[in-house]
């Protein structure tokens, strides 16, 4: 793989939530967002260069939205496979964290090593998990799956910011979760940096107002700070649920709008 490699990005929405405005803002509804619904999109992310791609976080499936009252829209595979990924080819997966949304499909990617943040996985199995309100934004089902892959050898531990392949990196945050990590790629239009749950909306990011549900706000914050650091410009950041990624950037092809849209 060559030094200076771009890559193809990739955002496949696989479910959407309609949700009160002030329910993505911690602390009191920022004067200049109205009260009102403010939804919610899921993604994964795929990156491609050559015959090469990682995949960034696995969603959830069918059943868990059912249970968590999300709608369902395409399966998170199906959305790789409409791009010419084969689940079953995937050399690698990073999750950005273990939050439910992020870490389901547990056979997706039946060949591919984890690269978690190990403060990831000891948030997830230690003594913050005794509290309920830790606990809420996890399953219990993902966090035991991640651990019979662990002694499978399937996972790859990161601290801190690492790089993976040449113009790919991981970049650690916290915050929304202890060990969450977002993922830094160059592509033909320079540094794009995908945020996953480091920036929920552009509107969090835009006003430095943390989602809610979070680790440490203070590290939000300072990550907000160090995606617009790290992407070629504001414009390069791309946020975790935010249905506005789905308008500002074209659709990989006619057939996938409002589906998969292209980032690089
Ligand atoms: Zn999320």
């Amino acid at each position: 793989m060559p030094a200076d490699s771009q890559w193809e990005v990739y955002a496949i929405r696989y479910a959407h939530h309609p949700r009160p405005a002030r329910e993505n803002f911690l602390g009191p509804l920022p004067a200049d967002i109205h009260e009102g619904v403010m939804p919610l999109d899921y993604f994964v992310w795929a990156v491609k260069t050559g015959d090469r791609a990682y995949v960034l976080d696995t969603g959830f499936d069918e059943a868990m939205a059912r249970k968590r009252g999300r709608e369902f829209l395409h399966s998170p595979g199906d959305g790789l496979r409409a791009i010419g990924i084969d689940p079953a080819q995937v050399a690698d997966v990073v999750l950005s964290h273990m939050h439910y949304d992020h870490c389901g499909n547990h056979e997706l990617l039946p060949n591919a090593r984890y690269h978690v943040q190990d403060r990831e996985m000891m948030f997830a199995t230690g003594r913050h998990m005794c509290h309920s309100h830790m606990r809420m934004p996890f399953e219990e089902e993902d966090v035991v799956a991640m651990v019979r892959k662990l002694f499978r050898g399937r996972v790859v531990f990161h601290s801190g910011d690492e790089a993976l392949a040449p113009g790919l990196s991981l970049h650690y945050v916290g915050g929304h979760s202890m060990g969450l990590q977002m993922l830094r790629v160059n592509t033909r239009r320079g540094w794009v940096m995908l945020a996953a749950d480091a920036a929920h909306l552009y509107a969090n990011l835009e006003r430095g107002i943390p989602y809610p549900i979070l680790y440490n706000a203070a590290e939000v914050i300072e990550g907000y700070r160090r995606a617009y650091a790290l992407a070629s410009s504001p414009e390069h950041v791309i946020p975790g649920h935010d249905p506005l990624v789905m308008e500002r950037y074209p659709a990989a092809s006619p057939e996938l709008r409002g589906w998969v849209a292209r980032l690089d």
